[in-house]
């Protein structure tokens, strides 16, 4: 997942969109009994600027799928995020930092995939947990 910043600014480039599918790391993944089903897809586009720094929107979705965290039965969902993110080419400890030639994503999508987790899977919205009658 690496943009080639130097080539693009080389040819003129100055704004550039990005797709492609990702093998998210199973650790990854919050809830115990879930898992990411198939790729993580990645799209986004970015626009760099005049002092190297990158500003990029970042897309992320993927197929959750486990146990429902109340019922435990069977539960999948589709989870979409949406960010902006900048990259500079000094790290100041708020922002991602690349080395002003090659900017890796895998960080920043890592990061998507983590914060973009629902705090519980549920296999529909009026799931009443599992019943005890
Ligand atoms: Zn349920």
């Amino acid at each position: 997942m690496i943009i080639d910043i130097a080539r693009q600014l080389a040819l003129k480039n100055y704004r550039g969109g990005f797709c492609f599918e990702y093998e998210c790391p199973p650790g990854l993944v919050l809830l115990p009994s879930a898992r990411i089903e198939g790729k993580v897809k990645v799209e986004g586009d970015y626009e760099i600027y005049e002092d190297d720094s990158v500003g990029v929107r970042l897309k992320v979705s993927y197929m959750l799928v486990g146990q429902c965290s109340y019922c435990l039965e069977n539960a999948s969902k589709l989870v979409q995020s949406e960010q902006d993110v900048l990259f500079l080419t000094e790290d100041d400890g708020e922002n991602y930092s690349y080395n002003g030639l090659k900017l890796d994503l895998t960080t920043a999508v890592n990061d998507a995939v983590l914060f973009s987790q629902p705090q519980v899977l549920l296999c529909g919205q009026d799931c009443k947990g599992i019943d005890l009658n």
